[in-house]
């Protein structure tokens, strides 16, 4: 992967290069974006820079020579990425049953290499284990030990790229203490962080903090008519909408183009609230239950998206309030009946669900729980 394929952060690039160029490289490095940014790309992009042999100063890797290409491909065996992960089918049928990265290589790489802006939920979602949280284990900080003290194959550098070392437990951050501060010669670490306040301050304290911008509402329009082929008009909806992220602006493309999983639900939630229909709300947690704890949280945070474009639309605020073409009629319907207070405390409401998700509850007492709060308030 090089720089060039990733949207943004041109400033960024730039140092990156700067400081592989002048041999100065900090052998821990951390990134810190909001999710869906192309860290990871980026990260790989800088990987790719520091291993080719042919790379034009300041400019890019070549991207054609043997290296650059197993690098793209993901097949580079100096280059590990760790990531998040837990039990699953894929996992269960090995016949150790450590939930390690490894065993996830084959559809990592090739989520990396169609999107490197994936967020963690598009992750848990290819790798097909979005039923629970993923984490970073002791058994996986044991096989970056291994894989670290192995001599490098190509006779360079090796590379491990830690995505999201917030997912990290304390017993395997403090195995890769010593690892991280004091790395052997030729060793590098790049981490990427969403939360970096949620990493462990030792681990943190050690490396070279860098900031991965937001990207600008021009350049994701560009990326999303290339993907999608939709019109600039739609990709600059979906582009403000997404803050920066085009993580973010990828996957509401890709709802809107699949009918979107949560906005039927959604659709029906609200109309049946509108026409004071509790069975009809209620029959509505049976879908939301459907998902899966981690795109139960996702569906949250999409409601609660949804009652803020029905209260900006109810006061005239249309022009930012980034409603999709297809929600369009619910929302203008929704606003003529809810109130503002309504609107108000419902997303309180949907803010205690989404906390009693995270914290593991019952999800079909919690969404039965909160649609009785949606009808009565
Ligand atoms: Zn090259």
């Amino acid at each position: 992967m090089q720089f060039r394929e990733i949207s943004g952060n041109n400033e960024l690039k730039q140092k990156m290069m700067e400081i592989a160029d002048s041999g100065k490289m900090s052998h821990s490095i951390m990134l810190v974006e909001q999710p869906g940014c192309g860290a990871i790309g980026l990260a790989t992009a800088l990987v790719q820079y520091m291993a080719c042999p042919n790379r034009i100063p300041g400019k890019d890797s070549c991207g054609v020579c043997p290296t650059c290409k197993k690098i793209a491909r993901g097949f580079h065996q100096d280059l590990h990425y760790v990531f998040p992960v837990n039990s699953s089918p894929l996992s269960a049928q090995k016949s150790d049953p450590k939930q390690i990265s490894r065993y996830f290589a084959e559809p990592f790489r090739e989520l990396l290499s169609t999107n490197p802006y994936f967020t963690e939920s598009d992750l848990y979602s290819h790798l097909q284990i979005e039923e629970k949280s993923g984490n970073i284990n002791v058994a996986q900080a044991k096989e970056i030990l291994a894989q670290l003290s192995l001599k490098s194959y190509e006779g360079f550098n090796k590379y491990m790229i830690v995505w999201l070392p917030e997912r990290m437990n304390e017993e395997a951050a403090n195995r890769l203490l010593k690892i991280v501060e004091e790395p052997s010669p030729g060793t590098y670490f790049i981490f990427i962080t969403h939360t970096p306040e949620k990493v462990l301050q030792t681990i943190r304290s050690r490396t070279l903090m860098m900031k991965v911008f937001g990207i600008e509402p021009k350049l994701i329009s560009e990326e999303l008519c290339q993907r999608f082929g939709i019109t600039e008009n739609d990709a600059a909806i979906y582009a403000r909408a997404s803050g920066g992220s085009v993580g973010k602006a990828i996957k509401l493309c890709k709802e809107a183009e699949e009918g979107s999983i949560f906005y039927p639900i959604v659709q029906r939630l609200i109309q049946c609230r509108i026409s004071r229909d509790l069975p009809g709300m209620l029959e509505c947690t049976d879908s939301i239950v459907d998902l899966g704890r981690e795109r139960q949280k996702e569906f949250c945070r999409y409601l609660t998206g949804f009652y803020r474009k029905i209260l900006m639309e109810g006061i005239g605020l249309h022009s930012i309030c980034d409603t999709l073409p297809n929600e369009q009629p619910i929302v203008t319907q929704a606003c003529k009946v809810l109130s503002r207070t309504t609107i108000q405390k419902s997303v309180t409401a949907i803010e205690e669900a989404t906390s009693d998700i995270e914290s593991n509850a019952n999800s079909k007492i919690a969404f039965c729980h909160l649609v009785n709060l949606l009808y009565t308030v």
